[in-house]
């Protein structure tokens, strides 16, 4: 049984108006996700893990990675990650920790 792990979640997606597939030249095809990874502790998001992103073609179906993926891609994605937050849930485990540690400190002067 793993007790600790990193888990991923899509934080945002969006088709891409700008780019063209550089596979199959179509307009408007392209879906830019954000995913964000977090490490958790028996299943409570601890920590953050960073972004990546992929890209997917509605069209042919082709997938890019961070990698691979073709500048214009790239452009676009750097763009929607400009508007992705890493969400507070994250860190919960890390806040839960923080607040029992302030609670154990300030029950000793009360
Ligand atoms: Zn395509």
């Amino acid at each position: 049984m793993f007790l600790a792990g990193k888990k991923t979640s899509i934080l945002k997606s969006e088709t891409s108006k700008e780019v063209i597939c550089p596979k199959c030249n179509t307009e408007k095809s392209t879906k830019v996700f954000i995913i964000g990874v977090y490490k958790h502790l028996i299943q409570i998001p601890f920590l953050s893990g960073g972004k990546y992103g992929e890209s997917i073609c509605s069209n042919c179906n082709q997938v890019y990675t961070l990698k691979n993926m073709p500048d214009s891609i790239k452009l676009a994605y750097y763009e929607l990650k400009e508007t992705v937050k890493t969400p507070i849930w994250f860190y919960i485990g890390l806040i839960i920790v923080k607040t029992l540690v302030l609670v154990k400190i300030f029950s000793k002067y009360f």
